[in-house]
C-alpha cells in the first residue's frame, strides 16, 4: 500500500458515502473492464462472493457442486453455504487444477455446477470443462479468487463461463484487506447479486421479493481497490519474471516447477512447487534460513468438516504431501530471489537422488 491508497481513503472519509456508494460502483466498472465482462458486483469477502454466485443460480438444498479437493476450503464451504453438496474431484499433479476426466465421472442427476479453480493464478482447462457441462445441461462456475489478470485461449479469466468470483484477502495478488467480486455476462444475474448482497433489494430500488443479506463492500475498500487495480498488471509482470528467474536458478534442484500451459498466461498468486521426497526437510531448510516456505492447501475432503463423507482422491493426497510454495512476491530482490534458489537446490540437489 502507498501513498494513492492514503489519498483514496481519506478522499472516502470525507466524501459522505461509507458503504455501497459511488466508489463502490466505479470499482465494478474498472474491474469489470480489466476482465472484458460488462457486469462485476462487489462483494465483502470473497467467500461470500463464492456464495452469491451459487445461490444467484438458484443453487440449493437437494444440488451437488463439483469442486476439486485441492484448493482453498472455502470453495467448498460456500457450497454448503448455499446449502447444496460439494462432490470432490481431483486435480492434474501437474498445473493443480481441476481434472475434467474426474468431473465427468462424478456428474450425477443432481449435479447442478461445475467450479473451476484457477489454482495459484493458472487458469483450468476451460474448454474441456465447458464441453462437458454443456453436454451435462449444467453450470460452469470459476472460482478466480487467486487469478486476477491471468488469462486463457487470449481472454481474461472471469469472463470464462457461467460466473466467477474473485478475492481481495491480502495473500491475493491485489488486496483491500478483505474483499470480493462476482463477475458476468447477464444482466439479469447481475441484478439477483445486487439482491443478495443489500437485503434483497436491487439497486434500481426495485421492492423485495425475497430476502438477501448484508454482504456490502465498504467504500474504504472499493477506493483501495480503484488504485489497487491500476497496479495489477505490473504486481503480475514481476512475479512472473520472479517464476521466470525461480525456474531458470532452480535447474539443478530436484523439485518439480509448475508447468505453464501455453495456452494460458499465470499470475502466481503463489509459486508452488513439487519434491516427492524431500519436502518437509526442504519447508523446515528454508525456515530456518528466514525464507517463507508454507504449504499449501490440506485436501478439502480430508478437512475435518468433511472427512466423515470418507472420500478417498488418491492423486490430491500425493500431491498434498509433496506441494511447497515460496516467496514470489513482487517486492522480491534478484538478491532474494537467487538467494532463495541456492538454498532450495542446496537442501535438495538434483544427483541427491
Ligand atoms: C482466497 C480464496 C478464497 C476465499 O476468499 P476470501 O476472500 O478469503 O473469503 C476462495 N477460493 C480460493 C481458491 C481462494 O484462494
Amino acid at each position: 500500500m502507498g501513498e494513492p491508497e492514503l489519498q483514496a481513503v481519506q478522499r472516502v472519509l470525507s466524501s459522505g458515502f461509507l458503504t455501497n456508494g459511488p466508489e463502490t460502483a466505479a470499482f465494478e466498472e474498472e474491474f469489470a473492464r480489466v476482465h472484458a465482462v460488462p457486469y462485476a458486483v462487489a462483494m465483502a469477502n470473497g467467500t461470500v462472493a463464492l456464495t452469491a454466485m451459487l445461490l444467484a443460480h438458484g443453487i440449493g438444498p437437494g444440488d451437488e457442486v463439483i469442486v476439486p479437493s485441492f484448493t482453498f476450503l472455502s470453495t467448498a464451504t460456500a457450497v454448503v453455504h448455499a446449502g447444496a453438496r460439494p462432490v470432490f474431484a481431483e486435480v492434474h499433479a501437474d498445473i493443480l487444477n481441476i481434472d475434467a476426466d474426474h468431473v465427468a465421472a462424478l456428474i450425477t442427476a443432481r449435479t447442478k455446477a461445475v467450479i473451476a479453480v484457477h489454482y495459484a493464478g493458472q487458469a483450468a482447462d476451460m474448454a474441456e470443462l465447458r464441453a462437458l457441462t454443456d453436454r451435462a445441461g449444467i453450470l460452469l462456475l470459476e472460482d478466480a479468487a487467486e487469478a486476477h489478470g491471468a488469462s486463457y485461449r487470449g481472454r481474461p479469466v472471469g469472463g470464462l463461463a457461467d460466473g466467477a468470483m474473485f478475492s481481495f484477502t491480502p495473500t491475493k495478488n491485489i488486496t483491500m484487506g478483505e474483499g470480493g467480486m462476482v463477475t458476468t455476462h447477464d444482466p439479469d444475474y447481475a441484478r439477483r447479486l445486487r439482491q443478495l448482497r443489500n437485503h434483497g433489494v436491487a439497486d434500481d430500488g426495485t421492492p423485495r421479493t425475497s430476502i438477501g443479506y448484508n454482504w456490502r463492500m465498504t467504500e474504504m475498500q472499493a477506493a483501495i481497490g480503484r488504485v489497487q487495480v491500476t497496479r495489477l498488471s505490473a504486481i503480475i509482470e514481476r512475479k512472473q519474471a520472479n517464476a521466470e528467474f525461480l525456474a531458470a536458478h532452480l535447474r539443478d534442484a530436484d523439485v518439480l516447477f509448475p508447468p505453464n500451459r501455453p495456452d494460458r498466461t499465470a499470475t502466481y498468486m503463489m509459486l508452488t512447487l513439487r519434491s516427492s521426497t524431500r519436502r518437509d526437510a526442504i519447508v523446515q531448510g528454508l525456515r530456518d534460513r528466514g525464507i517463507e516456505a508454507r504449504v499449501y492447501f490440506p485436501p478439502a475432503h480430508l478437512d475435518a468438516v468433511f472427512a466423515a463423507d470418507n472420500v478417498t482422491l488418491p492423486r490430491t493426497e500425493e500431491v498434498a504431501n509433496t506441494v511447497f510454495s515460496i516467496p514470489c512476491h513482487a517486492e522480491l530482490t534478484e538478491d532474494d530471489l537467487a538467494l532463495i534458489a541456492k538454498e532450495i537446490t542446496a537442501l535438495a540437489p538434483r544427483d541427491a537422488t
